[in-house]
């Protein structure tokens, strides 16, 4: 029990596992790309929930679509057809080009769909103990498998081994490594990336590579997963990020923006990969339930009226040609870096204090990788809210830079 002389606030959120180093704020309203906090003041929102808003806070379909929903059913179960998860395998494997869905509500719970599909693919061409090819400063997320695939590096000391075996770490951005891995390792049996690397504090690799692994998946029997959990859903100026290379994986994952919110991960597979999920072989309670699909289904058709990966294409180059005007000389900034609206302006030092100095600016950004600014705003920037953002983040590195001057650093 809290002692009775012990503030409010100092035993607000002491009841909760203390996994997250979170800022001293909470939210009580959103509206579009502005998010309003419980003292009324005003933010603009270049996190979006870690490039899961795409359509803005309190999208009116998207919350009409659950409202609606909620009064008819939230949730049947697997054991039951669901019309809503057809009509959505339908829309994503037609933007995707694969040809089946299986639902799940994150994006770590794709991955893990993903790889088991892989392995069981590898298992029924008699390899027993197949091995995924990742990279390294990969970001797949925090449950034992997609935890496995994630780069260690950088990431928490505290987080304890062991890890699931069945992976071998290549550098990304590499193709004549992955090239040397495939030719030396007869246990390979597919190769998982991300098209850029966004925890890793955007990392976009150059142009040719996902095709020239496309290509060595084909010539040495491999599949080829993309995890798009970050970059999908039109956040980098097309649907998902693969298409800038005209290529399509075997296996894909997608979760943040598809629900805007409301939990939902899709694991995309081609037929005979996915032909390996028999009944039984893989589930999930919530997955693809009634409510998380018509969230998902607002969302996708949503993003289609609006064209939105054509906005997000348009909008993002107006917001990195502003930043790179904007700060041109500034001496902390390394590189501008990103596609559509996946934006990362590297400092050539940590910088996680530029966060919470954003606060008192009204705007709220986010830190990758120690020394990346990371943007992710939602897909409906307007040009005058661009603006606005390029202005407060400029000054905001601006004095940043001059105190490092100051101090010498
Ligand atoms: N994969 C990628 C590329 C991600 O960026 C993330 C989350 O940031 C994940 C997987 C994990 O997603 P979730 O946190 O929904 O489990």
């Amino acid at each position: 029990m809290a002692s009775p002389d012990a503030s409010p606030d100092a035993s607000l959120g002491a009841s909760l596992i203390q996994n997250y180093a979170r800022l001293p704020l909470a939210f009580e309203r959103g509206q579009g790309v502005w998010l309003w906090d419980e003292a009324g003041k005003r933010y603009l929102d270049a996190v979006a929930g870690v490039a899961v808003c795409g359509l803005g806070h309190a999208h009116p379909a998207v919350t009409q679509a659950v409202c609606e929903q909620a009064r008819r059913v939230t949730h049947t179960s697997n054991l039951y057809r669901i019309a809503a998860q057809e009509q959505l395998a339908e829309h994503l494997t037609r933007i995707s080009g694969l040809d089946a869905a299986f639902f799940c509500n994150s994006g770590a719970e794709a991955v893990e769909a993903a790889i088991k599909m892989a392995r069981l693919a590898a298992r029924a061409r008699g390899n027993d103990h197949p091995l995924i090819a990742v990279a390294q400063g990969a970001f797949h997320g925090r449950t034992l498998g997609a935890w496995s695939a994630t780069d260690p590096l950088g990431e928490n000391p505290h987080t304890p081994p062991p890890r699931a075996p069945g992976f071998v770490r290549v550098p990304f951005d590499n193709v004549a490594a992955l090239e040397k891995l495939a030719a030396e390792t007869p246990a390979l049996c597919a190769i998982l990336l991300e098209p850029i690397q966004g925890e890793n504090g955007v990392r976009v690799p150059a142009r040719g590579y996902l095709r020239a692994v496309r290509e060595l998946c084909d010539r040495r029997g491999l599949l080829l997963m993309l995890d798009e959990v970050q970059t999908g859903l039109c956040r980098t100026g097309a649907w998902y990020c693969f298409e800038h290379e005209h290529i399509a994986p075997d296996l894909l994952t997608t979760a943040k923006a598809l629900g805007n919110g409301v939990p939902i991960g899709a694991c995309l597979a081609r037929r005979e990969v996915a032909a390996h999920l028999a009944p039984g072989a893989h589930g999930s309670t919530f997955g693809g339930n009634p409510l998380a699909c018509a969230a998902a289904l607002a969302v996708i058709e949503t993003m289609q009226r609006e064209q939105l990966h054509e906005r997000a294409a348009r909008i993002g180059a107006y917001l990195s040609d502003g930043l790179r005007d904007a700060l041109s000389g500034v001496s902390v900034v390394r590189e501008i870096r990103g596609r559509g609206l996946l934006i990362g302006v590297e400092l050539d030092r940590p910088c996680k204090p530029l966060a919470r100095a954003a606060l008192e600016q009204g705007l709220l950004i986010n830190v990758a990788a120690e020394n990346v600014i990371r943007l992710a705003p939602p897909l409906i920037l307007t040009t005058e809210q661009t603006d606005w953002l390029s202005a407060r983040l400029a000054a905001l590195i601006k004095t940043f830079a001059s105190e490092a001057r100051k101090t010498g650093r």
